[in-house]
């Protein structure tokens, strides 16, 4: 008797007709025809049945303060900075709880189960600090929140920052993070690289930094956190934020970075939503489009995957949890239209996303977490090209979200009764070219 059995699930990776049965919080079978019952059963009905959506970058202390204390007039990165610094003496404790948990609730309504949130460490209360650990305490039973010590007004550029990044790091904080293009000078921007490298390497900790979010092509500090990843040992534990200058380099320079990224295993991370809308900014037209370089990272066998980054707040008005949203968008900046291309975004936004985070336990297969996600889709792109609903969310056995399938009545003479978004996919369907 197992306690969840998902029947006629379709796999990311092709399969059909497959059931999965979760007992004590784990995928204890998965294959076509388990002949077992279950306390609860759902019939995925040759739907699309995936690992949880994960959220390799975000802004969980930011979230939800869209106009508070106002708007961002000009729509910029640095009048988002400047903004936020407004609101920063402002902010309680109380306030920055309920916000986060209430996002936390429209991720989990869309099938998203991990989040690597930065906080801001540049006020010398640390009131951001305090609020997500205990978020991060509260969401536990259905959410894994990963927290970057994050010093948004700069390590060596704010008074005080070094101290606050440390304090937050005694405090609890997971990761150590950085934003060297907004330090005083390039030089300063390397310098904060290789001390908060050393830092991590010092107390074992993984690095995520916010780095080189600008469109200035000289903006080369990845160049720099690459050398000192593997300086300090640190391969594989090391992700870069962002990386939008890539997309104005010289191209016979990156034809050198690229392979340097793959050797010291670092993980891209692009944040596709808010790099269309913040890049390209000083442009007149053409605009650039600023996102990095994301097929040529995935050739040159970098793990690339995409975050959400902001969702109404300072920066970005807009988002909806979606992580199929950010996918959704990543195709269309990045051209990444072929049949392949749009398997590896749903990668992105799944596995290489947990992979970055170093989830345990994270994909369907037996023995991983009782993790999933049922989708009104037949497969990957579908789910894509739809931002597919989620007809149910697990999490270790328990199905903690559910909504019925979206269809609409059609009153039309001659004409079918019922759309279904769902069901248009073309016959070729999604077969791995
Ligand atoms: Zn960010």
């Amino acid at each position: 008797m197992f306690d969840l059995l998902i029947r006629n699930a379709n796999l990311p990776d092709g399969r059909e007709e497959i059931d999965i049965a979760i007992t004590a919080g784990k995928i204890a079978a998965l294959q076509p025809r388990i002949d077992a019952e279950a306390r609860e059963e759902i019939d995925a009905t040759g739907r699309l049945v995936s690992p949880p959506f994960v959220d390799p970058h975000f802004h969980l202390d930011a979230t939800l303060s869209l106009g508070l204390p106002r708007m961002n007039r000009s729509g910029t990165l640095l009048e988002g900075i400047a903004l936020w610094g407004e609101l920063r003496p402002m902010l309680t404790r109380e306030a920055l709880v309920e916000r986060a948990l209430r996002y936390c609730d429209l991720a989990v309504s869309q099938g998203l189960l991990a989040i690597r949130t930065h906080v801001d460490t540049s006020d010398p209360r640390l009131v951001t600090v305090e609020a997500m650990l205990e978020v991060r305490e509260r969401v536990a039973p259905y959410l894994d929140l990963q927290l970057v010590a994050f010093p948004q007004d700069g390590y060596f550029r704010s008074r005080g920052g070094e101290d606050a990044l440390k304090r937050a790091l005694d405090m609890g904080i997971d990761v150590v993070g950085g934003i060297p293009h907004f330090e005083r000078t390039m030089q300063d921007g390397a310098a904060s690289v290789e001390a908060l490298c050393r830092l991590a390497a010092e107390r074992g900790l993984p690095v995520d930094m916010h780095c080189d979010e600008t469109d200035d092509p000289l903006s080369r500090h990845i160049e720099t956190l690459a050398a000192q990843t593997m300086r300090f040992g640190l391969q594989g534990r090391v992700a870069g934020s962002h990386l939008t200058s890539m997309h104005s380099m010289d191209n016979y320079y990156v034809s050198k970075l690229i392979p340097l990224i793959a050797e010291a295993g670092i993980h891209a991370i692009a944040n596709p939503l808010i790099n269309i809308m913040l890049q390209g900014r000083h442009d007149a037209y053409p605009k650039r489009r600023g996102l990095t370089r994301l097929p040529e990272l995935m050739s040159a066998g970098v793990n690339v995957a995409l975050g959400h980054d902001c969702v109404m707040d300072p920066w970005y008005s807009m988002g909806s949890g979606d992580m199929l949203e950010v996918g959704h968008m990543a195709i269309h900046v990045a051209q990444m239209a072929s049949i392949d291309d749009k398997h590896r975004i749903f990668e992105a936004i799944t596995v290489n996303s947990a992979r970055a985070l170093g989830i345990e336990g994270y994909g369907l297969e037996k023995g991983c977490n009782g993790d999933l996600v049922v989708l009104q889709a037949r497969d990957p792109i579908e789910a894509l090209r739809l931002k597919a609903h989620r007809l149910a969310v697990v999490r270790r056995g328990r199905i903690i979200a559910r909504s019925a399938p979206r269809t609409t009545q059609l009153m039309l003479d001659g004409r079918p009764g019922t759309v279904d978004a769902a069901a248009y996919a073309p016959a070729i369907g999604s077969e791995r070219l």
